[in-house]
């Protein structure tokens, strides 16, 4: 049976007082040791060094031929060409006087040559020679031993994403295993009787559980490991059960049930397991009953509000900078940006909202905000095209097509 004595009324967090608390509380799981193959979208828990001079050999960094600088006179020189020297080859050489060899990028410099021009500037008079007009300055189209990086140099530094980019670094610096945070481990569970899987037949009250599709999309998407998908009943003791088990990780997210209507048992059932509520409701719009919480073992909990909405809403604006946190990157505020409406919004009320809206840049590049229909915090289907939220403060005026307004990417930039 619910029990339905009413809930003290609690103070309502600004989101900037949100962000200062995760900012200030949140720490990064403990490191581990994983092959770099293994790193991609890990956050790096120390800075990666060089492991030697890089790149090892003094090489071309163009086709064409090595050559002796001084050999030129005057924007030019007639040489003898010797063998063809390849990336991954022999170095070949000495090069004599007057003589030069063919070579080609990421080759090694032959003993005696000091430069490379490129083959574009080349003749071949016949199969023994060549005219190179050129100035041919020492050093030129050569990347010399450690030019690029010393050993010992800052490949990329701690908190650093593992991004297709970070591994070729790690890689090309001779680096295989890194310590990297371990991901978040999350348990999803939403809550209500009138939930059920998507395609079943409808019985009467029943609609289909959206937010369990839309949060674990966006849970994988910021790399964290998503343990559990959970459905669970308005019931206690089926709650109890169920929210004692979510319990058991890094982070739970529950959806649904955390308002002050009779059979929203989540947030009294959680403070009973032990959780502290560090944020009890949003002064914001759509998702005031948000709750962050911390239990006994160290989980934190963030309580979602079941519109699907409200949830996606607070996900991005909350849920993301948490898990960020945890794994090691930033647990901050999203990046606002500035972009210009497409269409008018009417006057904002005393909450500061967040509206769905898709962005995409005029022919000039400048970012434009196109706010999305949204029929209330009930209607999933102007999610669906969304990839922004338009931010708006409390009382904001009415604005007009063209005017400014702050912008958040889902999904970051
Ligand atoms: P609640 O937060 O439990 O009061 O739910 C608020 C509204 O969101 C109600 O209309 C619910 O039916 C709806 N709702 C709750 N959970 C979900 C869900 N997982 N998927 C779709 N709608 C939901
Ligand atoms: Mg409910």
């Amino acid at each position: 049976m619910p029990r339905t004595s009413t809930p003290a009324a609690t103070r309502l967090s600004d989101a900037d007082e949100v962000w200062r608390l995760l900012a200030g509380q949140v720490r990064p799981l403990p490191a581990e040791e994983i092959p770099v193959a293994e790193a991609h979208g890990r956050r790096l828990a120390e800075d990666a060094l060089c492991t030697f001079d890089f790149p090892p050999f003094d090489r071309a960094v163009m086709d064409g031929f090595a050559v002796r600088s001084a050999d030129f006179n005057q924007g030019h020189a007639r040489l003898r060409m010797i063998d063809l020297v390849r990336a991954g080859g022999p170095r070949g050489g000495p090069l004599a006087p007057g003589h030069c060899a063919r070579i080609n990028t990421g080759a090694p410099l032959p003993p005696g040559a000091d430069a490379v021009v490129m083959v574009e500037r080349a003749t071949e008079a016949d199969s023994e020679f060549v005219e190179l007009r050129d100035s041919a300055t020492i050093g030129a189209n050569i990347d010399r031993t450690g030019a690029i990086l010393h050993r010992g140099a800052m490949v990329v530094p701690r908190g650093t994403r593992g991004t297709g980019g970070a591994l070729a670094a790690l890689a090309s610096a001779g680096v295989t295993r890194v310590q990297a945070y371990r991901q978040p481990r999350v348990t999803l569970l939403t809550t209500g009787d009138e939930l059920i899987d998507a395609g079943a037949p409808l019985g009467e009250g029943q609609i289909y559980d959206s937010n369990s599709m839309l949060l674990s999309a966006e849970i994988q998407q910021t790399g964290a490991t998503l343990l559990q998908v959970g459905r669970c009943p308005d019931d206690q003791s089926a709650l109890d059960a169920a929210l004692r088990s979510g319990l058991a990780v890094d982070v739970l997210i529950v959806v649904g049930g955390m308002s002050r209507g009779t059979h929203d048992l989540v947030p009294r059932t959680l403070q009973e397991l032990g959780v502290r509520w560090v944020v009890e409701g949003l002064n914001l719009k759509p998702g005031k009953p948000t709750r962050i919480g911390r239990a006994p073992a160290g989980a934190w909990v963030l309580g979602l509000p079941g519109n699907p909405v409200s949830a996606a809403v607070c996900f991005t604006l909350f849920g993301r900078p948490l898990l960020s946190g945890l794994s090691g990157g930033p647990c901050e505020a999203p990046p606002t940006l500035c972009a210009s409406l497409t269409s008018p919004m009417p006057a904002n009320g005393p909450r500061p909202m967040y509206q769905p809206a898709r962005w995409s840049a005029d022919s000039e590049g400048r970012l434009r905000a196109e706010p999305l229909t949204w029929r209330g915090s009930g209607d999933p289907f102007g999610l669906a095209l969304g990839t922004a939220l338009i931010a708006r403060d409390a009382n904001a005026q009415a604005a007009a097509a063209g005017d400014a307004v702050n912008l958040i990417l889902i999904g970051g930039l």
